[in-house]
């Protein structure tokens, strides 16, 4: 009678998930007028997860979507209480509603994926399993890729960029699945288009990142919600994940570094120009003056830049922003 009472009772947990430590994996999916393909997703969803016997919960992220989705996900709720679902008031895009389902997200094991059937839910055991190698964060690889050309090309060459700049050894840092330890989605700020490098900072705050070939599929339902001015955002966003993740902490040593070398270089011109002027050479229609004074006013410009961030940064900074792995006390 007791046994009986307690199984209903972990049975009753398994299927709401809803108490904090008990969900091993969250499945988070950003979807933006997707209602189309929403019920086979689902329906492919809980036959993986359920599979893989562990607690679960997935969080749909209506996007300001207005498809009709949000009575769709309202009703699937009402059905199967694991699949959850946020829903915004306006369209705020794929970072923020990955933002807000990771500050939701339970699980040990984070996975996100995209709504519209061309991310495979069957990868989830592998990507999982992945992470139980010891790493942080498994990215997926779209290998073989079902999308238009004019989109594969431009991607290819960021991804190269990226790969180069940030020193992150992937081929694909904008695959929509990708699997995550619960302290890296607690950790990362997304803000922004930031999702694009969601590697990087995970990088930059210390996890190890690594990548698995995945499925991919072509869009079965509804069109892509993102342009050709995704990879000119893109590579803005590149410069400031690059910048802040290197530099926030201490923005002089990149401005007054610079600066300094500016400075010096038209402070020693225009110390030459002195000595030939008190050679008695005249000096004033010398381009070389000009040269030197430009360097000077930019390299004070620059310093005075660089002193202004610090003042910004020391008045926000804090012990939060580091990334702590383990304490003990
Ligand atoms: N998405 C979103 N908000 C947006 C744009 C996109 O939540 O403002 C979602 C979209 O519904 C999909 C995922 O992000 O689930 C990837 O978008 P999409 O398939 O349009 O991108 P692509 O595959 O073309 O790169
Ligand atoms: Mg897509």
């Amino acid at each position: 009678m007791q046994a009986d009472a307690h199984e209903t009772e972990t049975e009753q947990k398994q299927k709401t998930g809803s108490e904090a430590g008990e969900v091993d994996i969250s499945v988070v999916i950003p979807s933006y007028n997707e209602k189309d393909s929403i019920p086979e997703l689902t329906g492919q969803l809980t036959n993986v997860l359920d599979g893989m016997q562990l607690r679960w919960e997935v969080w749909y992220i209506d996007d300001g979507s207005g498809d009709g989705s949000a009575e769709a996900l309202r009703a699937l709720h009402a059905k199967d209480p694991r699949f959850k679902m946020i829903r915004f008031r306006r369209n705020y895009g794929k970072s923020a509603a990955l933002a807000v389902g990771f500050e939701q997200a339970q699980g040990r094991y984070v996975i996100t994926m995209d709504a519209d059937l061309q991310d495979d839910p069957s990868e989830i055991p592998a990507l999982v399993a992945k992470l139980d190698e010891g790493f942080d964060m498994v990215s997926g690889w779209k290998k073989k890729r079902y999308d238009p050309i004019s989109k594969t090309i431009p991607s290819k060459f960021f991804n190269f960029v990226t790969g180069k700049l940030s020193g992150i050894d992937i081929h694909d840092f904008n695959c929509g699945l990708k699997a995550y330890r619960g302290e890296v989605v607690k950790t990362v700020n997304l803000y922004g288009e930031m999702h694009r490098y969601i590697p990087v900072l995970a990088k930059m705050a210390g996890f190890t990142v690594t990548e698995m070939v995945v499925q991919h599929h072509p869009r079965k339902y509804g069109s892509t919600k993102f342009g050709l001015s995704r990879f000119f955002k893109g590579f803005l966003d590149l410069l400031t994940v690059m910048f802040t993740s290197r530099y926030t902490q201490r923005p002089l040593h990149v401005f007054g570094s610079l600066g300094g070398i500016m400075f010096l270089a038209g402070f020693l011109i225009n110390a030459w120009m002195t000595v030939e002027w008190l050679m008695g050479y005249p000096v004033g229609n010398r381009p070389m003056l000009l040269l030197g004074i430009l360097l000077m006013l930019l390299g004070i410009q620059l310093i005075s830049t660089g002193l202004l961030a610090e003042m910004v940064t020391k008045s926000g900074a804090s012990a939060r922003d580091y990334s702590v792995r383990e304490m003990l006390k």
